[in-house]
């Protein structure tokens, strides 16, 4: 299964990420964390991108696809992948599309978690208090949430337009979101 998860910042795509791991056993590609992963290694890339992290906006397309590509070269993908964080405007849609033709891999289904924007504030307050990101500031927060109305929302449509898209009420418990998200997935039976 090649799944794209989409949602704005707090929508609890990583946490529903990690349970979708387990269930399909593929891996997990958030490029939010291979991000921070550069920043915590103080590579060059790393020390390119943290500013723009730390200000809530879009490090660029050409660092994110090379960030892609060599994650989509390692064995672990051919069986499939869970993409989270990624495509965030619709040049890395496009993008994102032609390469997965390229390598004879294309997008399977893309599941959008809806969660009403007063509830992503407070859950992202509250992460702030658990992990201490260095983004979840409340400038940042701000920003992160507008850069996804304005960017990324238009994904949404761009896997619609194709019959990807499942979107998925993301309020109520872990289970409960990870319960509707498997049965979005199941193939709908042929009818007749
Ligand atoms: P996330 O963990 O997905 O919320 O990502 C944290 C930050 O990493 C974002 O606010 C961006 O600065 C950067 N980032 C992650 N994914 C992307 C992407 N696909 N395109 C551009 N920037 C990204």
């Amino acid at each position: 299964m090649r799944l794209v998860l989409l949602g704005p910042p707090g929508s609890g795509k990583g946490t529903q990420a990690v349970r979708l791991k387990e269930h399909l056993q593929v891996p997990h590609i958030s490029t939010g964390d291979l991000l921070r992963a550069e920043v915590a290694a103080g590579s060059a890339l790393g020390r390119e991108a943290s500013a723009v992290m730390a200000r809530g906006e879009l490090v660029s397309d050409e660092i994110l696809l090379g960030m892609l590509e060599s994650r989509f070269s390692r064995d672990d993908t051919k069986g499939g992948f869970i993409l989270d964080g990624y495509p965030r405007n619709l040049a890395q849609a496009d993008a994102l599309n032609t390469l997965l033709e390229r390598i004879g891999q294309p997008m399977d289904a893309a599941v959008q978690l809806d969660v009403p924007s007063e509830l992503l504030v407070e859950r992202i307050a509250g992460r702030a208090q658990a992990e201490g990101r260095a983004d979840d500031t409340p400038e940042s927060v701000r920003t992160r949430l507008k850069v996804y109305s304005d960017q990324t929302a238009p994904v949404v449509d761009f896997f619609r337009q194709r019959g990807k898209l499942s979107v998925v009420d993301g309020v109520g418990s872990l289970d409960e979101v990870f319960t509707r998200i498997i049965s979005a997935l199941q193939p709908v039976p042929a009818v007749g």
